[in-house]
């Protein structure tokens, strides 16, 4: 197994891949109501993903998270989940994890477990069923809190993402935090991230972490601890419940310096940085050949030309993102 090395002599041992660009929530601050999803061909096969994922597990990537837009909407992305199981069971692959709404975890919780997923994050805004299908549009509370419990019973790890919004979930921070508490799920808190266009403007959903964060001080007992995962979050443990709070500030503090990983979209398209626009397509070397070569060098290449670091900003005066593609492409 070779490691990935890139040019500042961080190693990529996490690979993000978006499996599908569709999703069952739209998600105000992530979607536009009426999104253009891409057309099917244009579309890894499960059997392309297994092939692209093999390779860049046999480059030495140890973890692999499915995102998307709804990874768990994919139709039987769990044929591709047991595929991956081999990877667990050779000890090459050392985590199976993925980032879903939850809508679908009723359903599929004991198959992950199965599948050799031991933890998993779910995207949780709120607890009230009201402001829920306000911020998801089309999303259903009780459906997803039933899912929680179904991932609970088959054994599964949570930590609840719950993205931080000016006056919309900043007075439930302290409840969202003693019920994950209670549940005995972690919490991170994300800060809103200028990506893609969306309906109103964003400068009105910022709540920088930093005030969160010396808010919630006053209440409650939060002690810095070292755990590091390699991305953006930053934990502290809160002593009332004994759990873990992350937070991931992607424009007010610079995380790229241990920064171990990359991105793959459902079409194939590796970006380095989640913050910048160069990216490498590797569907073409993919499907050029049955052999394995030329996206195997086209990988080394894009690893090759990753940055050091980002710089996410909303334009103040114009209102839009830095970054024009939406997070339901690189699946955050
Ligand atoms: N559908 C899955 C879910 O919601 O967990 C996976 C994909 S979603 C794009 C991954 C994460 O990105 C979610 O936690 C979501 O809240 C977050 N996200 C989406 N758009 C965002 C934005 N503009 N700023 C910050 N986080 C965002
Ligand atoms: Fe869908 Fe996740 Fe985006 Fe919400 S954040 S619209 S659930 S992809």
């Amino acid at each position: 197994m070779t490691d990935m090395i890139d040019p500042f002599g961080r190693a990529v041992n996490y690979l993000r891949i978006s499996v599908t660009d569709r999703c069952d929530f739209r998600c105000v601050y992530c979607m536009s109501e009426d999104m253009n999803f891409l057309p099917k061909k244009e579309v890894l096969s499960l059997e392309e993903l297994d092939r692209l994922c093999s390779a860049f597990i046999r480059k030495g990537v140890k973890q692999l998270r499915l995102t998307g837009g709804e990874p768990l909407v994919r139709r039987n992305i769990m044929s591709f989940m047991h595929a991956m199981r081999r990877h667990l069971d050779s000890g090459a692959l050392e985590d199976l994890t993925l980032t879903t709404n939850g809508s679908q975890l009723s359903r599929f919780a004991h198959e992950l477990v199965d599948c050799g997923v031991k933890r998993i994050n779910v995207s949780l805004d709120t607890l009230d069923p009201e402001k829920f299908k306000q911020v998801t549009r089309w999303g259903n509370l009780n459906k997803v809190l039933a899912g929680l419990k179904a991932a609970t019973n088959a054994g599964l790890h949570v930590k609840i993402n719950t993205v931080a919004l000016k006056n919309f979930n900043d007075i439930e921070i302290d409840d969202m935090l003693k019920w994950c508490g209670d549940q005995g799920y972690d919490l991170t808190l994300i800060e809103t991230m200028p990506m893609g266009e969306i309906a109103g403007d964003r400068n009105d959903q910022y709540l920088p972490l930093s005030q969160v964060r010396q808010d919630l001080g006053e209440r409650w007992t939060l002690t810095e601890i070292d755990y590091r995962t390699g991305g953006p979050a930053r934990y502290v443990r809160v002593e009332e419940t004994d759990a873990k709070l992350g937070m991931i500030t992607p424009m007010t503090h610079n995380f790229c310096e241990s920064c171990n990983r990359v991105r793959l979209t459902c079409t194939g398209t590796l970006y380095m940085c989640l913050g910048q626009d160069d990216a490498a397509d590797l569907r073409a070397p993919l499907r050029a050949s049955e052999s394995d070569v030329l996206l195997e060098n086209a990988i080394d290449e894009a690893i090759g030309r990753k940055p050091k670091g980002h710089d996410f900003i909303i334009d103040r005066d114009t209102k839009t993102p830095s970054q024009s593609r939406h997070m339901s492409v690189t699946g955050g």
